[in-house]
């Protein structure tokens, strides 16, 4: 089986470790033939203060364009080291979505040469629903029915806006809300997904598989089997898959679960394009 993973955080990502070489030499350990970095870009102006950062050479810097332009540069270094050893290296962004990051993607897209870009919800209200600090603030704000219209209205924008190559892990609500809501978060119906997917088949854009629940025991994906067997069922695009991995160790991990269920499920993803 070919494997490939398109959810890759190299250590440009403040939350991240492991330099563009280190992954490459993982993804060439693993049999991982081809791979996308999608650094970070965070570029809500209400969250500039705790997100607009990447790491350079050990120091925790402002992003830049000439920044952004480094980045590239230093993966098509290494997109020449490794072809020749038979690994395919495309370059990619996470966009963390919020209303409005349409100019600004759309501007990164002219700008820069870019063969894959993620846009991910990671955020609702401007409130970061990964972070501990930050998360009670959401969610013990919200009911469940309110924090589910808050998300899918987010994600089915995201869905919308013509500028994603994939919708990253579409149900992240999913893994941060149970703690909060406890058996509540069975609520939310499938169906909500609907017409995010109904977007994805008109604007032919496609959701990713996304192992990282892998990496913590759990043997599932995001979105989980249920809701990809759902969008599978009425021919919702799907792109990719990807680890999430934030250090190169985690390079892989659920790849083969991942493809062996594409495959069971008869899926093929967009990404990488058949040359
Ligand atoms: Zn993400
Ligand atoms: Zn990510």
């Amino acid at each position: 089986m070919r494997f490939s993973d398109f959810h890759i955080h190299p250590d440009y990502s403040i939350d991240a470790r492991g330099s563009i070489d280190d992954y490459c030499r993982r993804a060439l350990e693993v049999g991982i033939e081809s791979i996308c970095f999608t650094t970070h870009y965070d570029s809500n102006p209400k969250r500039i203060a705790q997100d607009a950062y990447w790491n350079f050479k050990g120091e925790k810097v402002r992003y830049s364009d000439k920044l952004v332009d480094q980045y590239i540069s230093d993966i098509e270094s290494a997109r020449d080291v490794y072809a020749e050893r038979g690994l395919n290296i495309l370059r990619g962004l996470e966009i963390d979505y919020y209303p409005g990051v349409e100019k600004e993607t759309e501007r990164l897209r002219s700008v820069f040469p870019l063969d894959f870009v993620i846009g991910s919800v990671h955020c609702i209200n401007d409130i970061a629903i990964s972070d501990p600090r930050e998360a009670p603030g959401y969610f013990n704000s919200r009911t469940v029915d309110q924090m589910a219209d808050d998300y899918f209205n987010l994600l089915e924008q995201a869905a919308s806006c013509l500028l994603f190559d994939s919708i990253g892990h579409m149900d992240y609500y999913a893994r941060f809300g149970g703690k909060y809501y406890g058996d509540d978060m069975n609520k939310i119906e499938i169906e909500r997904f609907d017409p995010v997917f109904h977007k994805l088949i008109a604007n032919r854009i496609g959701f990713e598989l996304n192992t990282n629940p892998f990496k913590r025991g759990i043997s599932d994906f995001h979105p989980s089997r249920k809701i990809a067997t759902r969008a599978f069922s009425i021919d919702v695009p799907f792109s990719s898959v990807g680890s999430d991995s934030h250090i190169p160790d985690e390079l892989g991990r659920g790849l083969t679960e991942a493809f062996d269920f594409l495959e069971m499920s008869k899926i093929t993803p967009i990404f990488p394009r058949k040359q």
